[in-house]
């Protein structure tokens, strides 16, 4: 089983380490071909509309979205987050996202950088996980088929549409690897779409 981490910007190497703190095979990926060859992929914090014009410049950026159409099992954190919405709000003109979940993301909807703080929440009934918002995403709304995992106070914080999974927080760095070690559960229960 073979973990991609999107490779354009962003904390890969952050990911790279929760995932193999779980005893998972990680690998980035910055070429289609590197695409191919993964089994499920992590889309990491950073900025969207970088990743985004980014993943055009590299040919991912339908490649991207015809695996996650298949069925490919994701995970975004924060920016990643952003990816995985199929409508944003707050976004750059033209911006775009794989889309995925059926949800609104609100894009800076914590305040920007100086406004980052940290938060204990109860991620999928797992118990307090303490999580780092950083320039954060929060949900604005999601449609009849996804889950709702985590809230910071009433925002949504933290979804699941069959193999995808979002958060607003990023457990990449805070040495925390239970929602690394629920991605990879996911992945091996292969959930249906
Ligand atoms: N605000 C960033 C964006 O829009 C996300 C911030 C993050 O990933 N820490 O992409």
């Amino acid at each position: 089983m073979k973990i991609g981490v999107l490779a354009l910007q962003g904390d890969v190497r952050e990911h790279l380490r929760a995932l193999a703190s779980v005893g998972a095979h990680g690998m980035s990926v910055r070429r289609p071909e590197e695409l191919e060859a993964v089994d499920a992929l992590v889309i990491p914090g950073g900025e969207s509309t970088t990743i985004w014009k980014l993943a055009v410049a590299f040919d991912l950026l339908e490649p991207l979205r015809a695996r996650i159409k298949e069925g490919l099992p994701a995970f975004g954190s924060c920016a990643g987050m952003i990816m995985l919405a199929d409508r944003i709000q707050g976004g750059i003109d033209g911006q775009q996202t794989l889309g995925g979940i059926d949800m609104v993301v609100r894009r800076n909807a914590f305040g920007r950088q100086v406004d980052s703080f940290e938060a204990d929440l109860d991620f999928a009934g797992r118990g307090p996980l303490r999580a780092v918002f950083i320039r954060a995403p929060w949900v604005e709304s999601v449609g009849a088929d996804v889950e709702v995992l985590a809230r910071a106070g009433d925002r949504i914080v933290a979804v699941r549409q069959g193999p995808l999974l979002a958060t607003s927080f990023h457990p990449e760095l805070t040495g925390d690897a239970r929602v690394h070690s629920y991605f990879v559960e996911m992945i091996n229960q292969k959930p249906v779409p």
